[in-house]
């Protein structure tokens, strides 16, 4: 028997490199097309089928090729998206090496850049491995500060949905500290179009300079900024001020069990977190994403045979596994009823779209921009921004105008 330590290890020299984390079937049906199309005609023939799938989203082509397709608001411009992508990924002049992954996960992103930014009102956010790093913070210099500020100045609402929930505002003000530094020397205008939704729709905050009122009055204005709590009845749907106590209490009870369950299945010694809103369970020592997964689909199989419990989200964050009270979907529902903004204005960005990813569900409601890591988002949020320019300095709508169509 080789040692624990030893087989960890070897696990990972072992492996190889996981597709559990690329996932959707959509992208899927798209490789496969390339068995007989080319890359400009799956582009052609997709973009065809999802102007339909919006038109008739019953009875499209799409929903009975692709069972279990995402929901679509705009059309998407994949054929000039490829082109495109071209510039540097010569997809359509190969001959012998069909796309990946996460190539047509591009295509698909560039064309939802380009179709949404006219109308953007509300950009959301996923947090650890979307702005940062798993368990990092925005510091001072990061590059997502500069890009969050333009989009702000530009109109467009920005919020961070991430799962990370915490019942005192510092432990969220940690997390953001570099953005609430640059903000201090902006107007308010700026930062008040700025949120933060935690433990994925169960704590929402703005931006506040301790001792002023809603309309900024009072304090000496000068201040540092700080996030505080919105009061739920300000936000939150009545479905969500319905779940009761007992209610979440049974479900993080029973989440609890099937995570400790399946960890002791799987051999992972875990150390178990328990918060109002959630119960995680964090390996103690490095292990094979697999076994993440399998814990979490574990979770999901135990709490969806249970009719009644509440909605909740039983994710893998990649170092942990977490089952939450509600999830994303309800955190955007909750901002764009506060905020005033339609769904067809809002896109989520997000590296965690897999069944056991809690971004998952904002495909089934909104546009979305799946990214691998932070540096992706940045160079998205490049291509965002240029359109919002060329479209702004071209005299079109600014997209704060833009409230319903
Ligand atoms: P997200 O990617 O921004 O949604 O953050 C997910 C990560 O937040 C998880 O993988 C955890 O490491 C961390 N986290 C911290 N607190 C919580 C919690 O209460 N519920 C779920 N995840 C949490
Ligand atoms: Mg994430």
């Amino acid at each position: 028997m080789l040692p624990r330590q030893r087989s960890v290890a070897d696990a990972q020299v072992l492996r190889r490199k996981g597709r559990l984390q690329e996932q959707d079937p959509l992208i899927e049906f798209m490789m496969g097309m390339h068995a007989t199309h080319s890359s400009p005609e799956v582009m052609a023939k997709v973009e065809g089928w999802i102007g339909e799938h919006i038109r008739d989203p019953r009875r499209s082509a799409l929903c009975r090729l692709v069972p279990g397709i995402g929901r679509f608001l705009l059309p998407l411009n994949l054929v000039a998206a490829l082109e495109e992508y071209d510039d540097f990924g010569y997809l359509s002049q190969r001959k012998y090496v069909r796309p990946n992954f996460a190539e047509i996960r591009h295509v698909l992103n560039i064309a939802q850049v380009h179709a949404v930014s006219p109308s953007l009102g509300l950009l959301t956010f996923d947090a650890d491995g979307t702005l940062y790093e798993d368990g990092a913070h925005i510091e001072e210099d990061s590059e997502m500060i500069d890009r969050i500020v333009a989009l702000l100045s530009r109109g467009v609402k920005v919020a961070i949905v991430t799962a990370a929930g915490y019942t005192e505002e510092a432990a969220f003000e940690g997390r953001i500290a570099g953005l609430l530094l640059a903000f201090q020397s902006l107007p308010r205008d700026v930062w008040s179009k700025f949120f933060v939704m935690g433990g994925e729709c169960n704590y929402l905050l703005r931006v506040e300079r301790p001792g002023t009122d809603k309309e900024g009055r009072g304090g000496d204005g000068m201040g540092p900024l700080g996030l505080e709590f919105i009061p739920e009845a300000e936000w939150k749907s009545p479905e969500m001020l319905a779940w009761s106590e007992e209610d979440i209490t049974q479900v993080l009870d029973q989440g609890q069990a099937a995570l400790l369950e399946a960890a002791d299945r799987m051999k992972v010694e875990v150390q178990l977190v328990r918060k109002e809103r959630s119960v995680g369970v964090v390996p103690m020592s490095p292990t094979v994403y697999e076994c993440l997964e399998e814990i979490t689909l574990a979770a999901q199989v135990q709490l969806g045979g249970d009719p009644s419990n509440i909605p909740h989200c039983a994710f893998n964050g990649g170092g942990d596994c977490f089952v939450d009270v509600g999830n994303k979907g309800y955190g955007i529902d909750s901002l764009m009823r506060m905020l005033e903004v339609e769904p067809l204005q809002v896109m989520h960005v997000g590296d965690r779209f897999t069944v056991t990813g809690n971004d998952a569900v904002a495909k089934s409601k909104f546009g979305i921009l799946w990214v691998a890591n932070p540096d992706e988002t940045n160079w998205y949020l490049s291509i965002l921004q240029n359109d919002i320019d060329s479209q702004q300095a071209a005299g079109s709508v600014a997209p704060s105008a833009l409230k319903t169509f």
